[in-house]
């Protein structure tokens, strides 16, 4: 007998509305999806179909114009500001595709930056891991401009994954690095999902990385357009291409 997987977060009938009368726009139109915990889930379509929008409002980073956003029992859509801090400090991890690294701190800093902040210590074993897997234990005190791309994001993802959050949402994390250090990335998130247990949301417009998620999220003009299990390059090209087809060659 199979088992549902444990939603780590979830949509309810989320609607998303940017301005007002003529000049209003429906980011999100009514989306209802459940993000299962320990699994690596790519969020995909076509530009301005709702992608941001949507990680947004799971990560209690912007609020909803009506729905429900739950991150595990937590029902952001009704918490306050407050909360919300709390919430995303605490249990949020985010890479961006950006870095967002402070650059007069070392890279060990830029790691331990969140917990300090937060107050907590870190856990020491979790930590030494969390460093050896992601290759950085010869580059502790860089500072990022000493640091490629592809380690400035390895910092970001030990950042986000220090204080063992329930969930990573990663904002195009490939979208400034080569093609090889992109992928590098890619593994790396995908092994925290396989072998640390933690659960990554990805916005991508790849079709390359959102391979390596275990499951794509499709939208299109705010709403669900679908997903795939166990997607490969071919078949999300394949989606992505049926997506932004006419309306006319999709009938
Ligand atoms: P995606 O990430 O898929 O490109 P977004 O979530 O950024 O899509 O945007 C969805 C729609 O909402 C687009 O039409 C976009 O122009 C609009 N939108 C997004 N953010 C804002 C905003 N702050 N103000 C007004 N419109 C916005």
């Amino acid at each position: 007998m199979t088992h549902a997987r444990r939603a780590a977060a979830q949509a309810l009938d989320l609607v998303k509305v940017y301005g007002r009368g003529d000049a209003a726009v429906h980011a999100l139109d009514g989306v209802s999806l459940a993000i299962p915990a320990g699994r690596f889930t790519a969020i995909m379509g076509p530009s301005g179909s709702g992608k941001s929008t949507l990680m947004h409002l799971l990560a209690g980073l912007d609020t909803a114009t009506s729905g429900t956003v739950l991150l595990g029992d937590t029902d952001l859509s009704t918490s306050s500001d407050a909360e919300l801090t709390a919430v995303r400090r605490d249990r949020i991890g985010f890479v961006f595709q950006s870095f967002n690294l402070l650059p007069q701190l070392t890279a060990e800093q830029n790691i331990e930056l969140p917990s300090r902040l937060a107050g907590r210590a870190p856990d020491a074993q979790w930590r030494a891991n969390l460093i050896g897997m992601l290759g950085l234990g010869d580059r502790l005190g860089h500072r990022p401009a000493e640091l490629s791309g592809g380690q400035q994001q390895r910092v970001a993802l030990a950042r986000a994954l220090l204080g063992r959050p329930d969930v990573v949402f990663a904002d195009e994390p490939t979208g400034n690095l080569d093609t090889a250090s992109g992928q590098e990335v890619l593994g790396l998130l995908h092994r925290s999902v396989r072998d640390l247990g933690q659960t990554v949301v990805m916005v991508t417009h790849d079709a390359v990385a959102a391979s390596w998620a275990h499951e794509v999220v499709l939208l299109r003009d705010g709403r669900l357009a679908g997903g795939i299990v166990d997607p490969r390059p071919d078949t999300v090209l394949a989606a992505m291409a049926s997506l932004t087809a006419p309306a006319a060659a999709r009938a």
